[in-house]
């Protein structure tokens, strides 16, 4: 399932051949994903200039001359792929720039959307209007304030969009194993101290995930490059009964019907 760094990721392989390119064709093969793809797509896109891309949580951005802003979501299995030599049974939208290059959104379990929101108004598109600040600018005193008063799990609490937006369940677990914090810490009861250095840990291994990624970008422009997935390696995540490096023992328990892998040796 795609997180934030394999949005980033993606965003920043399809900068390589979108940004600053017009857009010559769109295809959709089939109305929807999740929910329909705007009606008026092709009629909005054909033409357009593609004149920055970004990232939103786990929302690629792509902004055009027409103040209008492409929103895409992955959902569970979706992934853009450059210059396929072949199309796919999943490549449900089809793209085509004026240099050529040729994209498709292939998305197997269709948990992916696609929209289109007028540039100006997308701080408040319903999907963005309560997210939290990125996890990758926030600060610890931003997160003190939000988490204060709060009784919930601090591994709950970060996993609450409102809170701080885009970042999963995987990051969650190997931030607070390496900013040494127990899972079911009360979030209200944790010190600035103790929160300046759970951000510099959210931030750690968001970036390192990121760069591990970009790796992949050298393919970007293959025949069926593919962007968004590499295989990473975590401390604790889906390591049940593995060593931590400290000796202990890794742990599972769960937290809000997801799993939470941990050290209880190593946190506290
Ligand atoms: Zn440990």
């Amino acid at each position: 399932m795609p997180e934030l760094p394999e949005v980033e990721t993606t965003v920043r392989g399809l900068a390589h051949v979108l940004q600053g390119r017009r857009i010559v064709r769109v295809e959709a093969r089939r109305a929807d994903l999740r929910r329909s793809f705007p009606q008026d797509l092709g009629q909005r896109l054909t033409g357009a200039l593609v004149t920055g891309l970004g990232r939103r949580a786990k929302y690629g951005l792509i902004h055009t001359d027409r103040d209008d802003t492409m929103v895409f979501h992955l959902g569970m299995s979706g992934s853009w792929r450059i210059n396929h030599a072949t199309l796919e049974k999943h490549d449900h939208l089809l793209m085509e720039t004026d240099e050529g290059t040729r994209l498709s959104l292939n998305d197997p379990r269709r948990f992916g959307s696609v929209d289109l929101v007028p540039t100006e108004q997308l701080s408040d598109w319903p999907a963005f209007k309560a997210l939290g600040p990125e996890p990758l600018d926030i600060a610890a005193q931003e997160l003190r304030r939000r988490l204060n008063g709060r009784t919930a799990p601090i591994k709950l609490l970060l996993l609450n969009q409102r809170i701080i937006a885009g970042l999963g369940n995987i990051y969650v677990c190997e931030a607070l194993y390496r900013a040494g914090i127990h899972p079911k810490r009360a979030g209200g009861s944790l010190s600035l101290s103790r929160l300046q250095r759970l951000v510099p840990a959210i931030h750690g291994v968001l970036d390192e995930a990121i760069a591990a990624g970009g790796s992949t970008l050298r393919d970007f422009a293959a025949p069926d490059g593919e962007l968004g997935y590499f295989s990473k390696n975590f401390s604790v995540y889906d390591r049940e009964g593995k060593a931590c490096s400290c000796g202990g023992v890794v742990r599972r328990i769960v937290q809000g019907g997801r799993s939470t892998f941990y050290c209880a040796r190593c946190q506290h």
